[in-house]
């Protein structure tokens, strides 16, 4: 340890962390001077995290993952910031911060794109949320890919295993009126993209 350069040291550890979270537990136990490391602000900004998007639960606040998941959260890390932003959403309703959060991971993350207009319409936002799903769309090449991110981020949301709250439900508005196509139509690939937002909004709504 004495004889390799801390900068080279903690190139090492960021490598490893970009395998996966699970990589860093050994480091940690191997005593403060790694520990150190792996805690270090750019490790943690940029760690492997994917077990937390897809397996979302483990960001909970019951989580035995959670101060870890916390520290990349401090650390600007976006994918926690896209986890968070989800599980405040759905497990305390409409809010500021979960906005910022999922606004702050979007530049990364194409579930926060998605996930951000959902979250905006579903909050009574909505000329904001469908700006955000233009901003979703225009990253997405096909419908097909879309419907595809969107079930991903049913599928996350429901993921949290929370109790149903109804936190959403005297907040959805969706303009002013019914969405035209969404009565016509039963493959969601046809849908106009209001339409589109509308089926997963709502789909959304009766998750949380
Ligand atoms: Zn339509």
């Amino acid at each position: 340890m004495d004889i390799i350069p801390h900068p080279l040291l903690l190139d090492i550890v960021r490598r490893v962390a970009h395998h996966g979270f699970r990589e860093l537990g050994s480091l940690i136990a191997s005593g403060p001077d790694f520990m150190a490391m792996v805690f270090d602000r750019s490790v943690l900004a940029e760690a492997d995290i994917d077990e937390f998007v897809f397996v979302t639960f483990h960001a909970n606040v019951d989580s035995i993952y959670r101060s870890f998941f916390l520290r990349c959260l401090e650390c600007g890390n976006p994918d926690a910031q896209f986890v968070e932003g989800l599980r405040l959403a759905v497990a305390e309703g409409p809010s500021q911060l979960s906005v910022d959060l999922l606004r702050a991971a979007c530049p990364t993350s194409i579930y926060a794109r998605f996930s951000l207009g959902l979250i905006l319409v579903c909050s009574g936002r909505y000329d904001e949320g469908m700006q955000a799903m233009e901003a979703f769309f225009s990253c997405i090449p096909s419908k097909e890919a879309a419907v595809s991110i969107a079930e991903m981020v049913l599928h996350q949301t429901a993921t949290f295993r929370l109790p149903r709250s109804g936190l959403f439900d005297h907040t959805f508005v969706f303009g002013y009126e019914l969405p035209h196509c969404y009565l016509n139509n039963n493959n969601v690939e046809d849908l106009c993209r209001r339409c589109f937002v509308y089926y997963f909004a709502i789909r959304f709504q009766e998750l949380c």
